[in-house]
């Protein structure tokens, strides 16, 4: 390619709203055959709304206190789960709730702890009484030694819903779980359908849960889910991509593009082959990805591939 090919093929992106950061990316796009994802943030809108919270065992906590205790923790949160559950506390209480008007009243939350890919944990103070909370998935409370099996019925029905699961334990007793979900962008299922057409395979790279990963996948139509990976892994993954041969026939390891929002996404945005990062995103991921979607619209991954195939194709 010649340099004024490209640099007229990166101004053409540039008002069509996707910025090549690096000249490189422009080329290596056109020959993409795998197209992973973030799920937060990237094909959802990444704000989430509390849809479900259920008690569970023994105890004399009401719904409304576990919620304003909960919140209280998620204040120190910067994952779009805590903004969905701070919102939830901060809403006016309906009419027919005045029975679960706050007895209790939160003072303080100290040593707060992000646990990356699993939840928050904090002590923190209701009435003088200091109380152990850990607030996160069915893995973090295994991790606390506790045992979330009894209830994964009720979060398995709420997974297949695409929701987002969350327990919470106060004194290393599960006191209640709820649930988060996340609209799907509107544009996230045509850009997967014209991504297939274009012969490419879309995949979903995500910390959440399996079966809430494989419900946003299923109404998506993309091929394949991994579910579960934990922050510093997400990268692993995108080499392990790289290094799979998708067609037998074809030489050469295939080319991987990545697509996310999130501090998480940085590691694999750098790994990837070109590295896509929503323009509404954070800093970091901006910082680490080769090309930036300026207005976070997802089908603009169409738009920079047809223009990376398109420039190297007026190429003699
Ligand atoms: P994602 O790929 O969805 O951005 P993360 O690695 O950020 O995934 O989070 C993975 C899981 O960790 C979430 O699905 C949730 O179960 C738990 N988690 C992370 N942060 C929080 C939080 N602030 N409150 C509750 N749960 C959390
Ligand atoms: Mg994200």
């Amino acid at each position: 390619a010649t340099p004024t090919s490209i640099m007229v093929g990166t101004g053409r992106a540039a008002q069509l709203g996707v910025l090549f950061r690096q000249g490189d990316a422009l080329q290596q796009l056109k020959s993409t055959c795998i197209v992973a994802f973030d799920k937060t943030g990237t094909l959802t809108q990444g704000h989430p709304s509390l849809t479900n919270l259920q008690i569970t065992g023994e105890h004399e906590w009401t719904s409304n206190q576990i919620l304003q205790i909960v919140a209280a923790i998620q204040h120190q949160s910067e994952h779009p789960i805590a903004r969905a559950i701070v919102d939830a506390a901060d809403a006016p209480q309906p009419p027919n709730a005045s029975k679960q008007t706050i007895e209790h009243t939160v003072t303080s939350v100290q040593g707060f702890e992000a646990i990356k890919g699993f939840g928050v944990k904090a002590s923190v103070c209701v009435d003088g009484q200091t109380l152990a909370v850990a607030v996160g998935s069915a893995a973090l409370m295994r991790e606390l030694g506790m045992n979330p099996a009894p209830l994964e019925q009720t979060v398995n029905a709420w997974a297949q819903m695409g929701q987002t699961p969350i327990h919470v334990a106060i004194n290393q007793t599960i006191v209640a779980i709820m649930a988060v979900s996340d609209p799907i962008k509107p544009e996230a299922k045509q850009t997967i359908e014209e991504l297939h057409a274009r012969g490419i395979q879309c995949v979903m790279i995500t910390g959440d849960h399996a079966l809430t990963a494989q419900a946003v996948a299923k109404q998506l139509g993309i091929d394949s889910v991994q579910a579960n990976v934990r922050p510093e892994d997400k990268a692993t993954v995108i080499q392990s991509l790289q290094t799979k041969i998708s067609d037998p026939n074809k030489a050469g390891k295939p080319v991987v593009t990545f697509v996310g929002d999130g501090i998480n996404d940085a590691p694999a945005l750098a790994t990837a082959d070109v590295g896509i990062a929503i323009g509404t995103g954070t800093d970091v991921a901006i910082e680490s990805a080769s090309v930036v979607l300026m207005s976070g619209e997802l089908n603009k991954v169409v738009t920079a591939i047809d223009l990376s195939r398109a420039t190297l194709r007026n190429i003699h």
